[in-house]
């Protein structure tokens, strides 16, 4: 009856959610470049893939662009979060930019790994989504070594010129369970691949996804917060729908919700992506508690405490004006 659905109406949200230690240090690079150096700040894409908070920079003085080309000589210009090919770092430097490289160092990581072996002579098999900017960044430190595979159905008809040297990385932000996939494929094609010496999808992917499968499960639907170009919380979806949530839709802000959504629905799942701050999620939990979801419990999975110094070309300034 009516009064045992209004009781037993209740939200479970995901821990962790939300900003990863490598979006926390490219936002406060980009805020802090500001106060330093004044407005106008150049940032090279996104600096990280969310509407609000590129909006919310926008406001503060930050000029998005897409390519160095637009950004007057002379200036400063930040690279992304998501890494950026050394043909980039040569073209700052070329129009005597200031850069600030804003690169996850996770991302770094698999950026190292791959010239390293393609110094070893390896052919790179590059498990990505094609056209996402990590993946363009990292395929532009080997290109002519390295070959993308956006699923097992890029493996038949990949060609290497030493099937005995082959290795396998990653994007950062890829769905754990599908890129297993993929290696498993991989490994049949090429029964010698190597694999990285540690695992590219990054500890803020894998927790988040983790954390997504506990309370999908037990929802009957699944809301996550973020944009339509994050990687990472677009997999959060597909994670939820494969783990058992009865629905599950991606939004930017609260008002995306819909209420045909909760017809039937006793159990929201709520959870965000690694670039989305922590407001978003606020309001789609006030959303949800005006329409009589007010009872939240938070299910958490792990703890995460890991930090990154920030890049040290703005160090070394904020060190000099301190
Ligand atoms: Fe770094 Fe992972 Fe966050 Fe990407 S999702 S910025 S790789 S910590």
């Amino acid at each position: 009856d009516r009064m045992t659905t209004e009781t037993s109406r209740r939200v479970l949200l995901a821990a962790p959610r939300g900003y990863c230690a490598g979006v926390d240090r490219a936002v406060i690079t980009v805020e802090k470049a500001l106060e330093q150096y004044g407005a106008p700040v150049y940032v090279r894409k996104q600096i990280v893939h969310n509407k609000y908070v590129v909006q919310t920079l926008e406001k503060k003085g930050a000029i998005f662009v897409d390519e160095t080309a637009e950004v007057p000589e002379n200036a400063i210009v930040i690279f992304s979060a998501h890494g950026v090919a050394p043909v980039v770092h040569e073209e700052a430097d070329r129009r005597k930019l200031a850069s600030i490289d804003a690169t996850c160092p996770l991302v770094t990581k698999v950026h190292k790994e791959a010239v390293r072996f393609a110094k070893d002579d390896y052919d790179i098999l590059l498990i990505g989504h094609e056209g996402h900017e990590e993946v363009i960044g990292t395929m532009g430190e080997a290109p002519e070594r390295t070959h993308l595979v956006d699923g097992p159905k890029d493996v038949a008809d990949l060609v290497v010129r030493d099937e005995s040297k082959v290795v396998w990385l990653s994007q950062t932000t890829l769905s754990v369970d599908e890129t297993m996939e993929t290696v498993d494929a991989l490994k049949e094609r090429f029964p010698q691949l190597l694999s990285p010496p540690s695992d590219d999808i990054c500890y803020a992917t894998q927790n988040r996804q983790v954390a997504v499968k506990q309370i999908s499960a037990e929802s009957d639907l699944v809301i996550v917060v973020g944009s339509r170009n994050s990687s990472n919380a677009i997999r959060l979806v597909e994670v939820a729908l494969q783990s058992g949530a009865g629905a599950s839709y991606l939004v930017d802000f609260a008002d995306e919700c819909e209420d045909a959504w909760l017809e039937g629905v006793a159990t929201v799942g709520v959870t965000s992506g690694a670039s989305v701050p922590e407001i978003l999620v606020d309001q789609v939990l006030e959303w949800l508690a005006v329409r009589g979801y007010a009872d939240v419990q938070v299910v958490t999975s792990a703890e995460e405490s890991i930090q990154f110094s920030l890049p040290k070309e703005l160090r070394r300034d904020l060190r000099a004006e301190a």
